[in-house]
């Protein structure tokens, strides 16, 4: 388990842009460095461990790209059709050393090894056969045209993946196609999570008149769980500052991180707060985002405590952009942008300069066939509706102080966020 300083954290201005604060988090968390060989399914969303080097080239023979007829590129008609006699046939899975002669045409298919001295396919649909079955070809194809040189898509001892990455079907296929059976990906990163408040209990349980359900756990659960996470569920902890306390000291050396929300906001009374004092360090910092602010940071018998806001939407958004970041660098992933889409903004809209808004939106298709991006009528940060019923975040930057219809908008959807 890596180690963090108790100061870790530590941070001297009074706020900070969110991407001060994810710059610090992704420089100052060190990743897990233990591994473990993966079958190749078992990769996906795992996060590679080195580089995969391609121990042959892709592809692997070169090959024809169509179904036709290869011939030799002196060969290639110039300014008036040829007539080729066919001599061979080859097809997709036949061994190599076939050979064409100059002057002679092989029937080839797609994926077949091209015959020695052959160098261009003619596609089938491009040529005629005359009547005493020999290939007419017309004029005009480029030497070396329909064919597919052997590596041209990753040559042998090229780095095809690289460590850090999320590996994703397409990567898996990759690793597939290089013959690879098992991948060496780092261990999951083990986070344990709980709700706090007096007023939050477990769906399941009593719920007393002035409490409600626990939504934020569930729903930070999930989100670790796409982010690729082992999962301790600690339930709601409310009692008593000393409980969690040791619940923190105990699971702090077997965890990579501990996350929490609710019950961090600055002024409050809280349990959290004095629990994580007293077996750790804890700062507050100010991040210049909205809904979210303040984040609790803090470090646990080394290990990271991250502390979300209560709010479900503030907790969704700091997730998403402070939580996820330190998620990343703790699983050795390689940090990806959140990279948004530039739509027209159908809504006006103004705001504070110096922090960051997340403006909860959905898309909908303009007549003309573009996309525009609608505000959810409704601001409140407890509201789970306006998450449910909207398709991303609005991403108003720190100097924006308005927004207009007609605006060109950075538009987060849900979807590329985890
Ligand atoms: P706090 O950050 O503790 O001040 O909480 C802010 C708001 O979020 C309060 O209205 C809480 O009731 C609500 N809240 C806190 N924790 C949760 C939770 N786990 N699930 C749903 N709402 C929560
Ligand atoms: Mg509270």
């Amino acid at each position: 388990m890596a180690q963090l300083s108790d100061d870790c954290f530590a941070f001297g201005g009074p706020m900070q842009t969110v991407d001060e604060t994810t710059a610090i988090i992704a420089s100052r968390l060190d990743a897990v460095t233990e591994s473990e060989l993966v079958p190749l399914l078992g990769a996906d969303g795992r996060i590679l461990a080195r580089d995969i080097v391609a121990p042959l080239p892709l592809p692997p023979f070169t090959n024809s790209a169509v179904d036709g007829y290869a011939v030799h590129g002196e060969d290639l008609p110039q300014t008036v059709e040829k007539v080729f006699p066919v001599a061979g046939r080859i097809q997709a899975g036949m061994a190599r050393g076939l050979s064409v002669a100059p002057g002679q045409a092989a029937r080839i298919f797609t994926g077949a090894p091209m015959p020695d001295g052959a160098d261009t396919v003619y596609m089938q649909e491009d040529v005629r056969l005359d009547d005493a079955g020999r290939v007419v070809l017309p004029p005009g194809l480029k030497r070396g045209a329909n064919v597919r040189p052997a590596g041209e898509d990753i040559p042998v001892g090229k780095v095809g993946l690289q460590a850090g990455q999320a590996m994703r079907p397409q990567d898996i296929a990759l690793a597939a196609a290089l013959g690879m059976t098992q991948i060496e990906v780092r261990r999951k990163i083990r986070v344990a999570i709980f709700s706090t408040g007096d007023e939050i209990v477990a769906p399941g349980s009593v719920r007393g008149a002035a409490q409600l359900f626990d939504s934020n756990r569930f729903m930070l659960m999930a989100m670790l769980t796409r982010l690729g996470c082992e999962i301790t569920d600690l339930g709601v902890l409310t009692d008593d500052s000393r409980r969690i306390a040791d619940a923190l000291s105990e699971v702090a050396p077997k965890h990579d991180l501990i996350l929490a929300s609710g019950g961090v906001s600055t002024g409050e009374a809280d349990y959290v707060k004095s629990a994580v004092e007293s077996v750790g360090k804890l700062v507050f910092w100010r991040v210049a985002i909205k809904p979210g602010r303040p984040v609790a940071m803090g470090v646990i018998g080394g290990t990271a405590f991250i502390g979300l806001p209560g709010n479900p939407v503030a907790s969704f958004v700091t997730f998403a952009h402070i939580a996820r970041t330190a998620i990343l660098a703790l699983a050795g992933a390689r940090q990806q942008p959140l990279v948004p889409a530039f739509v027209r903004a159908a809504f006006s809209y103004k705001k504070k300069e110096g922090r960051r808004e997340y403006v909860r939106a959905s898309l909908r298709r303009h007549e003309n066939g573009s996309y525009e991006v609608v505000k959810f009528p409704r601001e409140g940060a407890g509201l789970l509706s306006s998450l449910v019923e909207t398709d991303g975040l609005v991403e108003l930057g720190e100097k924006t102080t308005r927004v207009e219809p007609g605006h060109t908008v950075p538009f987060l959807a849900y979807a590329s966020l985890l």
